[in-house]
Formats: structure tokens, C-alpha cells, sequence
């Protein structure tokens, strides 16, 4: 498999005054034409660091790619470290400055001109997005590509001359999926999948499939890549998590979870409402988010105070007196009275304590239940969740999202 290097220069992105973007960018393009890519580094407008790290890279690499520094400053300086660091020339090239030219509409004069300027042995990649072309040549035996450092020019190059880039040095392109894994710890999905691929996939080595995962952790879920699986095992895979995790937890793709719901609650013609206390409104704001949510959501009644729960759903006084705000039979009512007020057809309700004051030692902060009323009865759910006000808000919307999935597509 060969490898690449990807360099992106300029003092803003040490500053921490741009976010590296352009790394994640080419990275991604490099992996999926099956190019291993083994570094992203962040170098500043000097023409010495510059140069050392093109030399280094080259060196340690078989593709080397640069973003950035090919603009008409003085600061601008990857044409003169490639030319440095490949031992050659810059000359003009006349071909490039009448693309420029056009570009630009007029004559080629001032500090433009030295966007024309290519290292001997090099050549000019088009650029349609802007004036400065970007680079293709070699350091030693390792392939260098320049490219200019606007993001709209530098993804319109990758999309012109990728194939260029990466020309005889494809590897084999491992099929790969997504999935998004929500309301499932890091550590239990690792260890799943271990045991999966031990269970499933083992065989003498070799012959079996070779798959591989890498997770990232969002705030609300958990987004797992999976490579080298084909068909079969996707769904081997997939089935045996739903299985562990419950099938409302185990997504295809990276859409939102309420994006997923809305297509739940669309492809079953079913209209939702929301009751809701410790989450204060974001149910309603998630599935709101989504386009063409008003098709299957009524609304989310947003109730907060014990009063607002008696009068707007008709929570009883004497539920309240007994259990208090946060238990199964208030979030019951709840979810019963959000039902018959909405007309919907499924009413979903949460109710906990979200800190950091409020716990007591059979309710701890934390502690959320959820209900969700339908035509055949009323299910409930209590989740203990780690405290921080944030994480029990963002973790009980999840919950409720999931309730509603389970209720809707998987009872
Ligand atoms: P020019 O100087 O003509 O704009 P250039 O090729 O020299 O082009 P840079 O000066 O390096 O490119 O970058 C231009 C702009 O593109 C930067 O101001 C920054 O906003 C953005 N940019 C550059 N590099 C990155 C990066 N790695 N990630 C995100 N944005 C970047
Ligand atoms: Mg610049």
C-alpha cells in the first residue's frame, strides 16, 4: 500500500486562528483511492521549515501533498521550497501565465507574476477556481503535489485532477460502511466488535474477511467505520450489534437520529407529540430541525413546573403529591395527556432531574424517565444518567429519540 504525507502551510493554522481543514479533506480522498496516509503535519510560512518538511516527507512517503502557500505574497512560499527541496529551478512558464492571465482578465503584472513560476521538471496543474495553479512534480523518488490553499479552489482541484494524483498509486479500494451507534458506550461497542469479529469472522488467517473498525466519539453518538466487509458481513455485523444494543441504536449512515426518526414516523404514517420537562423543548427543537417534520409531529409541549404538568396535561395533583414530578406514573400522565390533547399517535414524555441540585438518594441527579402513549398502551422507561446538567439534557433527548424508534418501528 503506498503511503502519502499531507502538508498544510501557513502561520494562521499554528495561531489557532484557522481550524486545519484542508487535512481532513485531502486525507479522506487519499484513504478512499486506498493510499494509507500517514501524516497530516501543520507547517508555518517559512521558507526553511517548509522546505525541511517537504525534503523529510519525501523521504518517508510516496505522495506528498502541500495545501497551500501558492498565493502571490511574500508569504507565500511552497514554490520556492519545492523547488529547493527537488534541487531544481523555478522558471516561468508561459502556459500557466496565460491561464492566469485569463483568470484575472488582464495583463499579468506586479506580484501575480510569481504565481507563474514552476520548479524545473515540474508541472502546471489548471486551476479553475483562481489564479494560482498548483504543482505536480517529484522530490527524489516520492510524487509532490501542490495545491492552492482557498478551500472552494482547493476542492475544486481534487475534484479535476485527483485522478492525476493518486495515478499509480491506487491501492485496492476496501469496501467500507457507517454506522451510527447511539446511546452505546465506546469501551462495550469495542468490545462487541471484538467479540464479533472472533465469533463470526475467525477462521485460519488469511482466509477469512479481513475487517477492521475505527470509532469517533461524538457528544451524542458513536460513529463506527467499518472496512474490508462486504455485503454479508455489514449485516452479520450490523444484526449481531442490534442483537447486543437494540436495533433502535444501531443506524446506517451519519444522518441525524431525529432525521432517522422523522423517516420512522413517515414511513409508518404516524404523527408524534411531545411532552416534555427536564429536556425543555429540545425534543421538539431536534425534530423540528429536520425538513418536512411538520408531516409527522404535532408539537412539544414544553412542561416544566409541576403546575404547568396538572394544567396542561392533566397530571393529577395527587400523582404529583406521591411520586413527585420525576417518576413513572407522573411521566405516565404525562405522555397520556399529551396523547389525547395532540390527537397524535404516539405522545412521548420526559421527566428528570437534571442537577446539579435536586438529587436525593432514591433519585439521584440523573435519574430520567420517559414514557410513550399509544392506541395499545402506555410503555416507561427509567435511565440513570452520569451527572452534569449538559450531559443528562443531551443524553435524555437521545433516549427519548430512541424510545420513539423502538416504539414506532421496532414493537
Ligand atoms: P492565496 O494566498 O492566493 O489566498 P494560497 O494558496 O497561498 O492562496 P493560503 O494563503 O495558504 O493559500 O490560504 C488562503 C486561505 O485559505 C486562508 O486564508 C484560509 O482561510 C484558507 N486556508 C488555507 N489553508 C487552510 C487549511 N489547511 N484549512 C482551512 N482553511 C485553509
Ligand atoms: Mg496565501
Amino acid at each position: 500500500m503506498h503511503s502519502a504525507i499531507i502538508v498544510c502551510v501557513g502561520d494562521e493554522l499554528l495561531a489557532g486562528d484557522t481550524v486545519d481543514a484542508h487535512g481532513a479533506y485531502v486525507g479522506r480522498y487519499l484513504t478512499r483511492s486506498g493510499l494509507r496516509v500517514r501524516e497530516i503535519r501543520l507547517v508555518g510560512d517559512s521558507l526553511p521549515e517548509l522546505r525541511a518538511a517537504l525534503e523529510s516527507a519525501a523521504i518517508a512517503a510516496d505522495l506528498v501533498v502541500v495545501a497551500g502557500g501558492l498565493g502571490p505574497t511574500r508569504d507565500d512560499l511552497t514554490r520556492e521550497a519545492a523547488a529547493l527541496a527537488a534541487g531544481s529551478e523555478l522558471l516561468y512558464d508561459a502556459e500557466a501565465a496565460a491561464q492566469i492571465q485569463s483568470f484575472l482578465g488582464r495583463r499579468l503584472d506586479g506580484s501575480n507574476q510569481s504565481q507563474a513560476y514552476r520548479p524545473e521538471g515540474f508541472a502546471s496543474l489548471a486551476n479553475r477556481c483562481g489564479t494560482a495553479p498548483g504543482l505536480l512534480g517529484t522530490i527524489g523518488a516520492c510524487r509532490v503535489v501542490a495545491l492552492p490553499g482557498p478551500p472552494h479552489e482547493l476542492k475544486d482541484m481534487i475534484e479535476v485532477h485527483g485522478e492525476r494524483i493518486v495515478d499509480g498509486l491506487r491501492g485496492e479500494q476496501r469496501p467500507e460502511g457507517v454506522f451510527s451507534c447511539f446511546g452505546v458506550p465506546e469501551s462495550r461497542l469495542e468490545d462487541a466488535l471484538r467479540e464479533i469479529a472472533r465469533d463470526a469472522f475467525s477462521g485460519p488467517p488469511g482466509a477469512g474477511p479481513d475487517i477492521d473498525w475505527h470509532t469517533r466519539a461524538e457528544p451524542s453518538r458513536i460513529v463506527l467505520r467499518l472496512t474490508g466487509a462486504t455485503g454479508t458481513e455489514y449485516d452479520v455485523v450490523r444484526s449481531a450489534l442490534a442483537g447486543r444494543f437494540g436495533g433502535e441504536r444501531i443506524i446506517q449512515g451519519e444522518d441525524s437520529l431525529a432525521s432517522v426518526v422523522v423517516k420512522d414516523l413517515a414511513a409508518r404514517g404516524v404523527l408524534l407529540a411531545a411532552a416534555e420537562s427536564c429536556t425543555g423543548g429540545m425534543i421538539g427543537a431536534a425534530i423540528t430541525d429536520v425538513p418536512g417534520s411538520s408531516a409527522v409531529f404535532w408539537g412539544s409541549l414544553v412542561t416544566y413546573a409541576n403546575a404547568a404538568k396538572v394544567e396542561v396535561l392533566g397530571v393529577r395533583e395527587q400523582t404529583l403529591d406521591r411520586h413527585g414530578a420525576v417518576s413513572e406514573q407522573c411521566v405516565r400522565e404525562m405522555a397520556e395527556g399529551a396523547r389525547v390533547l395532540s390527537g397524535s399517535d404516539v405522545a412521548v414524555a420526559v421527566s428528570g432531574i437534571a442537577g446539579p441540585d435536586g438529587g436525593s438518594p432514591d433519585k439521584p441527579v440523573g435519574t430520567v424517565w420517559f414514557a410513550a402513549a399509544t392506541a395499545n398502551g402506555t410503555s416507561v422507561l427509567r435511565a440513570l444518567i452520569p451527572a452534569g446538567r449538559d450531559r443528562v439534557r443531551r443524553h435524555a433527548l437521545v433516549e427519548a429519540l430512541l424510545f420513539v424508534r423502538r416504539v414506532v418501528t421496532f414493537a
